[in-house]
């Protein structure tokens, strides 16, 4: 069955000459893609690379990251991509967890260079994008990508657990082909789409969202390394954008800028928006001036895509979430979590296997979201069951911020909370116990957690404290601790 490591010769095959990736001035078509997709495949081989073996990816948006990901699931071989805003401490987390056979590193990724000068990737080939990664491309041969079963695993991607450390999802090469077709039969998309993506691709939004459909349907990314208001508006006119990919408040600040008044969005079919509603003054901004709302939810878990709100909707039904794309099932428990089930729902966790049987109940994925449905069908999401916040778009668990905390020899004890605020959606505020006589301050704490807990997961503010209020069954209250401070 066809992988997702025979896509790029399957686009080769049908639109050779169609430009696929676009980064600064360099434009790939799919036939150069796949000529160095294949290239790469073979160097992976030559490097032992097996089937099931692990490839990561720690860099940011890049043609790279694409002809990573192709070429590892070519050989049938598991990709592995890295947040770059982990500290070095995380990626060695990951790195151990996933035993990949080769890391593909950018060089401005500075928990990369940390942790191969520490000698923790001494067991791990290492490729740097612009220098190995490219002369491996340059002196291969082709590869033929073998054949996969659909259930074979295609690429392991972190997700933030409730509990410790972050797991790593199965995602399956049916899970994310299903998914692809989800998108591009809800999204309808075009074979001559041109798709704005500069929300990094290690997450699973844009990766299964816009980077996965649009390639499959043939259309063009635009990759970038980071979102700027005025750089996208330049790029929507000179590339003839159609899609742009991201989270209401970068619509909102591309809205802001002096040029957005003149500038020309006529081009621009779809602003794919994820992570939480649009709120209708939002959509006032952007009436009348070409591209609609198409907001999404999802998880990781689900490949990502779970629920849309399709334009048509998106100010009648403002605040929901939007119904199930077209192959995904969902159901309300009895206490109205979300429940998932279709076939780009992940088969489980990465080597853990209690997390999985936690996380499925009769064959449904329980979001750890609860949400309310209308008589249209169209979701509300209206609490999380799960402990989680969202910190500048990242999703942070406040139970792996506490077991690093008190992993500190002065700390006893630990609890966090995201609460509010302006810049960032909400940022951690932590209460922690010290061993008796201990004179850790809260700045050594947060200097502490430097190089071991990444900027958006440390906590803002740090408060010391004598107990933290637990229930009977030694769980950490946290509706008490919100209410401490007035929330
Ligand atoms: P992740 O597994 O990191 O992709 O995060 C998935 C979680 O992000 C979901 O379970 C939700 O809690 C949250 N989330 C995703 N999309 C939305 C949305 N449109 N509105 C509200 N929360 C969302
Ligand atoms: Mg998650």
């Amino acid at each position: 069955p066809p992988g997702l490591g025979s896509w790029t010769a399957r686009r080769a095959r049908s639109t050779p000459e169609h430009v696929a990736l676009v980064h600064g001035d360099s434009r790939t078509t799919y036939a150069q893609l796949d000529d160095r997709v294949r290239r790469l495949a073979a160097g992976l081989r030559g490097l032992g690379v097996e089937p099931g073996d692990r490839v990561a990816y720690l860099g940011p948006n890049h043609p790279a990251f694409v002809e990573t990901m192709f070429a590892t699931t070519a050989l049938g071989a598991v990709f592995v991509p890295l947040n770059t805003r982990l500290a070095a401490d995380e990626v060695a987390f990951a790195v151990a967890d996933t035993e990949p056979r080769v890391l593909v590193t950018a060089p401005d990724v500075s928990s990369a260079a940390m942790l191969t000068s520490s000698g923790s990737m001494a067991a791990v080939t290492t490729l740097e994008v612009g220098g190995t990664h490219d002369e491996v491309i340059a002196t291969s041969d082709r590869a033929d990508p073998v054949v996969t079963d659909p259930d074979d695993l295609a690429v392991l991607m972190f997700t933030s657990g409730t509990t410790g450390r972050p797991k790593a999802a199965c995602l399956t090469h049916a899970n994310l082909t299903w998914n692809a077709l989800d998108v591009v039969v809800d999204v309808d998309l075009a074979s001559d789409e041109v798709c704005l993506l500069s929300a990094p691709l290690f997450h699973a939004a844009a990766l299964g969202m816009t980077c996965l459909p649009v390639l499959l349907k043939g259309g063009t990314l635009v990759l970038e390394q980071a979102f700027d208001p005025e750089r996208t508006l330049d790029l929507v006119e000179r590339e003839g954008v159609t899609i742009m990919f991201g989270v209401p408040t970068m619509f909102a600040a591309l809205a802001r800028t002096p040029r957005f008044a003149d500038a020309d969005l006529s081009g621009v079919r779809y602003l794919l928006c994820g992570g939480a509603p649009v709120p209708p003054s939002l959509l006032d901004t952007y009436a009348d001036r070409g591209p609609a709302f198409l907001q999404g939810y999802g998880m990781t878990e689900a490949a990502p895509g779970v629920l849309l709100l399709d334009p048509a909707h998106a100010r009648s039904k403002a605040g929901t979430a939007g119904r199930p794309h077209f192959f995904t099932d969902v159901a309300l428990s009895p206490s109205g979590e979300i429940l998932v089930r279709g076939p780009h729902v992940v088969p489980g966790y990465w080597r853990r296997p209690e997390e999985t049987a936690a996380a499925f109940t009769d064959g449904w994925f329980r979001s750890g979201d609860v949400a309310e449905i209308d008589d249209e069908g169209f979701h509300r999401i209206v609490d999380r069951v799960k402990d989680l916040y969202i910190s500048g778009g990242e999703n942070v668990s406040p139970a792996e911020v506490e077991g690093v905390l008190t992993s500190h020899p002065d700390v006893l004890d630990a609890a966090v909370v995201g609460v509010p605020d302006d810049r960032w959606g909400e940022v951690g505020h932590a209460w922690v116990v010290l061993v008796p006589g201990a004179a850790t301050t809260p700045d050594d704490l947060v200097a502490w957690l430097d190089g071991r807990l990444a900027r958006f997961k440390t906590p803002r503010t740090v408060d010391v404290v004598d107990t933290l209020p637990r229930n009977p069954t030694g769980k950490l209250d946290k509706p008490a601790l919100r209410r401490s401070l007035g929330q």
